[in-house]
């Protein structure tokens, strides 16, 4: 097979942004690029399509126009990961060689779990902002409702961008009290968490929009099933004198799917008990074999998966790909920073920023964000200034504010 001094596995925000980062940083090694799709998808504006405030079209573009020059596009699916022999096994039955790998695969979104979902997807009122044809659809089932039943649900972590389920609900909330529908609505949000959101500091202003808009909230309960043609979904709820099932009507549900570890990762060697690829989480280096380094959804760290976090991860891997190559020891950290902004409604957000163990990490001065109070500045971050940061600078390894934290002693 080929060889390649980096392979990285996934040409998604991950794996896009690792290669731009790494060809700035050093010219003239080769990279590789395994990645199947021919479309890239900026999945954090889907929120704003089932907001009815971008279009579908406005979060994709052709991967081909993404690829960093000097990078080389495989376009193939790894089918299998090889490290003691540093390799990985494509689709077509190839294999790529390589000095380092970076694993980027991202994380499988399991439908399959939930009986009846996936079947009645895009029909009888079931929508999901989690897929990029079925976002659409969300905004058109709240345009269309006046009164009724709509069900949100979240699943148990790990998902990646905990905020969104929550997120769809609000902005749909919200358009329904502007049409003076919210009082006929009845809105219920069921989450398999023992929270509203997983840092304390912000479930007091989340609270606050549950309560304005008249949410019914139900901690620990999991969508178990669903039935399309009926318009019945099935919820396992706990509480402490034990575990009930319970079956509610629906003119809408927005559901959101239980999130594995790709397949492909969880049957290698690399996979963690979870699944997930078992790294450090400062330097996100293999904790087995010292040429592999994952990040993004795919790797088996406590952050946020989001692509806030893919934005300080990526140079770290960088730093520490270059560092490996030159047979030196990882130097760079990552400190577990991700990102969720929350659209309580049109035109504010409460911008969640936190690293490991929740500790809270705002990149703009409390004056300008107001802490975990939302805010017209987080929106306007989020409609007008991420996308471009993302397309722009972080794909293309710009590294705005983000110097990776090294230890020239290590
Ligand atoms: P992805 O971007 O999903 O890319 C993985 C890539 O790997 C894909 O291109 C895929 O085709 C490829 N791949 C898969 N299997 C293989 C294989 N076997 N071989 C080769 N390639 C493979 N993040 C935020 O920061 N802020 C937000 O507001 C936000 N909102 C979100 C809202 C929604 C509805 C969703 C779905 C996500 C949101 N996110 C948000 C999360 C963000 O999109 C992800 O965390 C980010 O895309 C992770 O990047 P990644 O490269 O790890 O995975």
């Amino acid at each position: 097979g080929r060889h390649f001094n980096v392979v990285i596995a996934g040409g998604g925000a991950a794996g896009l942004a690792t290669a731009a980062s790494i060809l700035r940083r050093r010219s003239g090694i080769s990279v590789a690029i395994i990645e199947p799709s021919a479309t890239h998808f900026y999945q954090p504006g889907w929120t704003l399509v089932g907001g009815g405030v971008f279009t579908a079209e406005q979060t994709k573009r052709p991967e081909e126009g993404l690829i960093p020059s000097g990078a080389t596009w495989v376009r193939q699916a790894v089918a299998g990961f090889r490290p003691d022999r540093h390799e990985v096994a494509l689709d077509d039955g190839a294999t790529l060689s390589y000095d380092v790998l970076v694993v980027a695969t991202g994380l499988t979104l399991d439908w399959r779990a939930i009986p009846g979902l996936e079947e009645t997807l895009g029909r009888n009122g079931v929508t999901s902002n989690y897929r990029y044809d079925l976002a659409p659809y969300t905004w058109k089932l709240v345009r269309g409702l006046a009164r009724g039943t709509a069900l949100f649900t979240q699943p148990p972590m790990p998902i990646k961008c905990a905020g969104a389920p929550q997120k769809a609900m609000y902005l749909a909330c919200d358009a329904w009290r502007r049409a003076g529908a919210l009082k006929d609505m009845t809105v219920a949000f069921d989450t398999a968490t023992p929270a509203l959101f997983g840092v304390p500091a912000f479930v007091p202003p989340l609270m606050a929009y549950i309560e304005r808009y008249g949410i019914e909230l139900t901690l620990r309960s999991r969508l178990v099933a669903v039935d399309g043609d009926r318009r019945m979904a099935t919820f396992e709820r706990t509480t402490t004198e034990g575990t009930t099932r319970i079956e509610r009507g629906f003119d809408m549900l927005h559901a959101v799917p239980p999130q594995v570890a790709p397949a492909v990762v969880a049957t290698s060697p690399l996979a963690g008990a979870d699944g997930f690829v078992a790294v450090d989480p400062a330097t996100l280096r293999h904790t087995g074999f010292a040429d592999v380094f994952a990040l993004g959804d795919v790797a088996g760290t406590s952050n946020a998966k989001t692509a806030a976090a893919v934005r300080k991860q990526a140079p770290v891997v960088a730093v520490n790909v270059l560092a490996t190559l030159d047979g030196k020891a990882p130097v760079a950290t990552y400190d577990g920073y991700g990102a969720c902004p929350l659209t309580v409604e049109r035109g504010r957000i409460v911008l969640a920023e936190f690293g490991y163990g929740g500790k809270l990490e705002p990149t703009l001065p409390p004056w300008l964000l107001r802490g975990t109070q939302p805010t017209r500045l987080a929106w306007f971050l989020k409609e007008r200034v991420m996308p471009p940061l993302y397309w722009h600078a972080m794909l293309r390894g710009h590294e705005l504010m983000v110097a990776p934290r090294t230890n020239p002693g290590a």
